[in-house]
């Protein structure tokens, strides 16, 4: 077989949606599985709604999802331009070969008059798709209608009969071409329509397999007869699923975060989030979960794509970021942390040593209880700051308690006292102290961390207290007395 080809071609019209950044991995799986190459190419026709803004935000993510192409934007290649709006040319010859060979033909219509045949098709109880008017006009009248001063659109001449899709995900599907209008390949402004755009560059590119969400499925038909129709060899498609909500509707922004970029800013992982994506619409096996990336180019194959719906569940998402945290060298972890603390304010962004032990120090109390990295800041925020925020539930749980000024006022002068300062001695002296008054240790235990943390849950007490070190921890023992 020849070298096996695939592209991920997104549109430039918002963020790299987690339905496309599927997409791309399983073109992406699918292209280093078979050792075969990945094209990206940018389909920017559509004037209004595409930006550059857009473009960047799209390569950031594959970036920091760690799926790299072998051609297109940056890295060039031997079938470029991989914009579309740089093909403009090559659209116009392949019109013109269409129109040649009979397949193609102007079409007058203005918008107004297409919408006038709709409804009175409508009403008449026809079906509302293009009627063909402009199908068989005469040279005369072509040039008549020019005259008008009126730009014509393309439209390509379905033919009678049924088209068939065969394709690797869902087999043979079939559709008959009586319910697929002369669809438009270049509209009068001179752009191609995406129906015709993708078949000139996926032929072009010499693509051999099209990995696609299957929205577009009802396209393959129209795409299939211009395939056809300009003698290009067709390629393998491959429909994968929609990606529903929990609650089964089509996934949107109504089921919380959709694009890579908000789950990046949110502290996932691109490892966690590659393995999560994939396993939207593909598994090994009924059990395996997680799977590291080159064990997932090695298991990736099409046939274990399921036609079915894939549900998109955050929390299993979250579940498996955590996996993926627990599983990073804390090093990393630190470098990520730097920039969520700094973003929320707590530390600079060119951390001072202090910042950076401190940083350290909380990415291992926390590594193992949080889920994502900006829950460092969410449950860690107590390091950095100056003072707490009591919780107010914790405050009156814990705080209120008749014996907690006297208890406060015993052990800041003995933490004073402890050198050196550590979770050992720091230890001893809390549960020393406890003994010698007839209390649990518990008793003591959680209105110091109120007072330190502000919250009644955290990471082990003289684990905190050693970080926070001798000065903060006497000064929140003093406030919290203050307040009580
Ligand atoms: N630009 C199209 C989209 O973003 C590409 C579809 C295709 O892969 O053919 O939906």
């Amino acid at each position: 077989m020849s070298e096996v080809r695939v592209r991920f071609a997104p549109s430039p019209t918002g963020y790299l949606h987690v339905g496309g950044a599927r997409t791309v991995l399983f073109n992406w799986l699918f292209a280093r599985h078979a050792g075969g190459v990945m094209v990206l190419r940018i389909e920017d026709t559509d004037v209004e709604r595409s930006t550059e803004t857009s473009v960047d935000a799209i390569i950031d993510s594959l970036k920091w999802l760690g799926l790299d192409w072998d051609e297109g934007p940056i890295v060039g290649g031997d079938y470029g331009p991989y914009f579309q709006s740089e093909r403009l040319d090559i659209y116009r010859e392949y019109a013109d070969k269409l129109i040649k060979s009979g397949y193609a033909y102007p079409c007058y219509c203005t918008p107004e008059e297409l919408n006038e045949a709709r409804k009175a098709a409508m009403k008449q109880g026809r079906p509302p798709g293009y009627s063909g008017r402009c199908r068989d006009l005469s040279p005369e009248e072509r040039r008549s209608k020019e005259a008008e001063g009126r730009q014509p659109a393309l439209r390509f001449k379905v033919a009678e009969g049924e088209t068939v899709v065969n394709d690797l995900v869902r087999g043979d599907v079939v559709f008959r071409n009586e319910f697929i209008e002369d669809f438009v390949i270049l509209k009068s402004d001179g752009y191609p329509t995406y129906n015709f755009a993708v078949v000139v560059d996926d032929a072009l590119m010499r693509i051999t397999h099209v990995i696609r969400a299957d929205e577009h499925l009802p396209n393959t038909p129209k795409q299939i007869m211009m395939y056809e129709a300009l003698g290009f060899e067709l390629p393998e498609f491959a429909h994968v699923s929609m990606i529903l909500g929990k609650d089964k509707t089509k996934l949107s922004k109504r089921h919380g975060a959709t694009s890579v970029t908000q789950y990046r800013d949110a502290g996932y992982l691109p490892d966690a989030l590659v393995n999560y994506l994939v396993l939207l619409g593909w598994a090994y096996d009924a059990e395996q979960q997680i799977f590291g990336r080159e064990e997932l180019i090695e298991k990736f194959t099409l046939d274990k794509v399921s036609k079915n719906p894939a549900i998109f569940d955050p929390d299993k998402l979250l579940w498996m970021n955590g996996y993926y945290i627990r599983e990073t060298e804390n090093d990393t972890l630190v470098e990520l942390a730097i920039d969520h603390l700094a973003n929320a304010g707590l530390i600079s962004s060119e951390p001072s040593h202090e910042e950076l032990t401190k940083t350290q120090a909380v990415v291992a109390i926390l590594k193992e209880r949080i889920r994502t990295v900006s829950d460092i800041v969410d449950q860690g925020d107590f390091f950095f700051t100056e003072d707490v925020a009591f919780d107010e539930e914790a405050f009156q749980k814990f705080l209120t308690r008749d014996y907690v000024p006297e208890t406060f006022k015993a052990l800041k002068p003995r933490l004073e006292a402890t050198s050196p300062f550590n979770k050992q001695t720091v230890e001893k002296v809390i549960r020393g102290y406890a003994k010698e008054v007839g209390r649990k240790a518990g008793e003591v235990i959680h209105p110091l961390r109120v007072a330190l943390t502000g919250r009644s849950v955290s990471p082990g007490i003289f684990e905190v207290i050693e970080i926070l070190g001798k000065d903060t921890c006497c000064r929140r023992i003093n406030s919290a007395l203050k307040s009580l």
